[in-house]
């Protein structure tokens, strides 16, 4: 069985608004939502486990009443960083039975279910898998307010989710980390630290992060061109 786990426990301060941005309405919809359609339309998703704040749980529960989801579980109460919410999300997944954990921001509502199918697909042969673009922009290394080097942008990515992962490695490389470390971002990062190799699969720029108040006028455009 393979297994989503949506974070969706951040406070979305970069969006300043009181609501969380991944509850922020997009086309008459919440954001995270969204998300979880294109989960539940996905074959290659048995299970969908969103990781929510303690003060949001009454509020998702209300609201996912309105979908007829299958796939959703009981929701999780996320933790202070990320990676303890994601932690959180992969101790509530069946150990004997999960084979591939697909890890994904609430906030990314235009991933496609091939770009879900292409990450478990190279997670089941490789291990960990996980979906990048490449960098429009040059990457500069900046200390104290000035340029220190140009990273070389043929060997750059931008690390989107979603993440996906062999259950037992996933486990493996959690218990070697410190879960309160604000430079886990990500999960892969949670790997590197102990060493294992992550793969990587070319995504589409649309599957965009939605942070602050502009990509939320972008994400409403790629809505309706949709
Ligand atoms: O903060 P950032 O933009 O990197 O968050 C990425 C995703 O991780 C978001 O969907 C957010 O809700 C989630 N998150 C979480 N628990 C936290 C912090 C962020 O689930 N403590």
């Amino acid at each position: 069985m393979n297994v989503a786990i949506i974070a969706a426990a951040g406070q979305g301060m970069r969006m300043a608004c009181s609501r969380p941005k991944q509850f922020l309405d997009l086309a008459g919809t919440p954001i995270l939502f969204h998300t979880i359609k294109v989960f539940e339309a996905c074959d290659v998703i048995q299970k969908i486990i969103v990781v929510v704040q303690a003060d949001q749980r009454a509020a998702f529960l209300d609201l996912s009443q309105r979908y007829n989801f299958k796939k959703l579980e009981q929701p999780v109460t996320g933790g202070v960083t990320r990676a303890e919410s994601v932690l959180k999300g992969l101790e509530a997944a069946p150990e004997s039975t999960t084979e591939i954990v697909v890890v994904h921001d609430g906030v990314r509502p235009f991933v496609t279910s091939d770009e879900i199918v292409q990450t478990v697909e190279t997670a089941r042969a490789e291990g960990a898998a996980i979906l990048v673009t490449r960098p429009v922009d040059t990457i500069k290394e900046v200390d104290e307010g000035r340029v220190v080097g140009t990273l070389d942008r043929k060997r750059l990515r931008n690390a989107l989710t979603p993440q996906s992962f062999q259950y037992s490695i996933l486990r493996r490389a959690y218990e070697l980390v410190d879960v309160l470390d604000p430079s886990l971002t990500d999960e892969s990062s949670i790997l590197e630290r102990a060493g294992i190799p992550v793969a990587t699969v070319e995504g589409n720029a649309r599957n965009i992060k939605i942070t602050t108040p502009a990509d939320l006028v972008l994400a409403e455009a790629i809505f309706t061109q949709e």
